[in-house]
């Protein structure tokens, strides 16, 4: 049978589509701390704040363009004879746009979600500090991404796949944010092979079978290019 390949992917997949990752020097996430913006207890405390750091951020994502790594893994997706599972930890929405069905772990900035009755539906450009629920009608719309503290999306569903598995790659993700970190140890223990590609070695990489470091918009379609030969 055809191996099965379950991908994981994070920020340095997008950076070279103009989204900044954690770590970049003048990056959305040097300017405001996680905790101001990124937890439940934000939001509680300054809901205005929280709806336009990712107001802006919606902003900024509907600009940005799949780069070739989006575009080789959507690739994949279709030329490879066995199953390819895309996971990402990134709430952009260039995955689908290159043409891949991933699943979302931390969620998406396309989306709102209602804190009250918990209905979904898609984001508005930009939300307010008491947003409605077109549902319920109370003032409790919120992103519908996972904030620190909450719990990712799909994980029963995401560590099944991981376990059927037969490679596991993890894409321009440092290795910090847990449980998505935790998936080469869930892979290794199970006796998955496991590759690391990255701009750089991270402190992930003693865990990794192998690394591959550069650009994902190189690494990537040279990786994809190679397993699709054969
Ligand atoms: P991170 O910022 O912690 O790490 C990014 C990793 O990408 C680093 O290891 C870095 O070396 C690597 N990298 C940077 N540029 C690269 C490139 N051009 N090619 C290949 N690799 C590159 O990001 P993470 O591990 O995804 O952290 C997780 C959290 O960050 C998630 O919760 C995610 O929601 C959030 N986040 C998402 C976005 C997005 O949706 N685009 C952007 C920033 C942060």
């Amino acid at each position: 049978m055809a191996p099965k390949i379950v991908i994981l992917t994070g920020a340095g997949i997008s950076a070279e589509s103009g989204l900044g990752t954690f770590r970049d020097k003048d990056g959305i996430w040097t300017k405001h701390r996680i905790e101001d913006v990124a937890t439940p207890e934000a939001f509680a405390r300054n809901p205005l704040l929280v709806q336009e750091f990712y107001n802006a951020r919606r902003a900024q994502a509907a600009e940005a363009r799949p780069n070739p790594a989006h575009a080789a893994l959507a690739e994949l997706q279709r030329a490879h004879p066995g199953e390819v599972v895309i996971v990402t930890q990134n709430v952009d929405g260039l995955h689908e746009a290159a043409g891949a069905e991933v699943l979302h772990m931390h969620g998406a900035l396309a989306g709102a979600l209602c804190g009250a009755c918990d209905h979904r539906w898609e984001a508005p450009a930009a939300m307010g500090a008491e947003e409605p629920c077109p549902a319920c009608h109370r003032p409790a719309a919120r992103p519908d991404v996972v904030w620190f503290g909450e719990m990712p999306y799909y994980m029963e569903e995401i560590l099944d796949h991981l376990l059927s598995a037969d490679l596991f790659v993890a894409i321009g993700t440092s290795g910090n944010v847990y449980p998505a970190a935790g998936f080469v140890e869930e892979a290794r223990v199970a006796g998955i092979e496991t590759l690391e590609i990255n701009l750089e070695a991270t402190e992930a990489s003693a865990l990794f079978d192998r690394t591959l470091t550069g650009p994902a918009s190189e690494a990537v379609p040279d990786w994809v290019a190679g397993l699709l030969r054969g």
